[in-house]
């Protein structure tokens, strides 16, 4: 029996990309089969919706709003909502499980933390960091960088990326043999749709957002369900491919198709 989640979605009440308030999100996603969502609004140093000055309690339960509105509306129809982060360095961002209110609340300096403080405090605090979409190209982002050290796992498909930077990502997670996960980066209710999903399937039910960060850590299977048609990642007008799925190296068993297919007839 498999569990599946959305891990990277966002809300307009904590993200000021975001489209939709976190109430709309937990129906739709309970409808579609899957067993729970993690809210991760951008952070205060990434396109945060949540005042940048005040009292850090103020900001900190702004920042959760969106979080608050779906977990509410998950309760009411028997559907878990767990919260998450993504935060933001200069254009690279990490996706953070297993941290809460607390952990906001008693690190009022959380902002001005180098990425390896950061990630020493989530792991000390039970909690993990992915990286999420290395190799995105976007205007917003002028550098990339890529974390050797301190993530447990990093994004290899994420559904606002070309195909071809999730190619790219994918073999670059399989160098550094970190496990891989995937998430639809969704902004809005109406993308909540199959063919724009990305979930990952656990063997595990998770009851806590630490569950995740542990069965992460833990390097357990992780499944990556993902429209099949991302497949294809010819890059249009570039000379090469960046990496070829089906070429019967190891990565490929990370896309079950099986469980794709599954999920896009769902
Ligand atoms: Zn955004
Ligand atoms: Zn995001």
């Amino acid at each position: 029996m498999k569990f599946l989640y959305e891990t990277h979605l966002h809300t307009c009440q904590g993200s000021a990309c975001g489209r939709s308030p976190g109430r709309e999100y937990p129906q739709l996603f309970k409808d579609l089969g899957y067993d729970g969502i993690f809210v991760t609004d951008h952070f205060f140093q990434g396109n945060c919706a949540a005042p940048r000055s005040g009292e850090w309690v103020n900001r900190v339960d702004a920042y959760m709003a969106g979080y608050r509105d779906a977990k509410e509306a998950g309760e009411r129809i028997g559907f878990d909502v767990f919260f998450g982060i993504e935060q933001n360095y200069h254009g690279d961002e990490y996706l953070l499980y297993g941290i809460d209110r607390e952990f906001l609340l008693m690190n009022p300096d959380i902002e001005s933390w180098s990425r390896q403080t950061l990630f020493d405090n989530v792991h000390a605090y039970g909690g993990c960091v992915v990286q999420a979409h290395p190799f995105r190209e976007r205007g917003y982002i002028t550098k990339m960088h890529f974390q050797l050290d301190g993530i447990d796992a990093a994004e290899a498909v994420n559904i606002g990326n070309h195909p071809w930077e999730d190619a790219s990502a994918l073999k670059y997670i399989s160098y550094l043999g970190l496990p891989r996960t995937c998430g639809s980066d969704i902004h809005s209710a109406l993308n909540a749709v199959p063919e724009k999903l990305a979930a990952v399937a656990l063997d595990e039910k998770l009851t806590t957002s630490k569950d995740y960060a542990a069965y992460i850590r833990a390097k357990k299977p992780i499944s990556l369900l993902f429209p099949p048609e991302r497949l294809i990642c010819e890059r249009p007008g570039m000379p090469y491919t960046p990496y070829e799925i089906g070429t019967g190296d190891s990565l490929t068993e990370a896309f079950d198709l099986s469980l794709s297919i599954g999920l896009e007839q769902a």
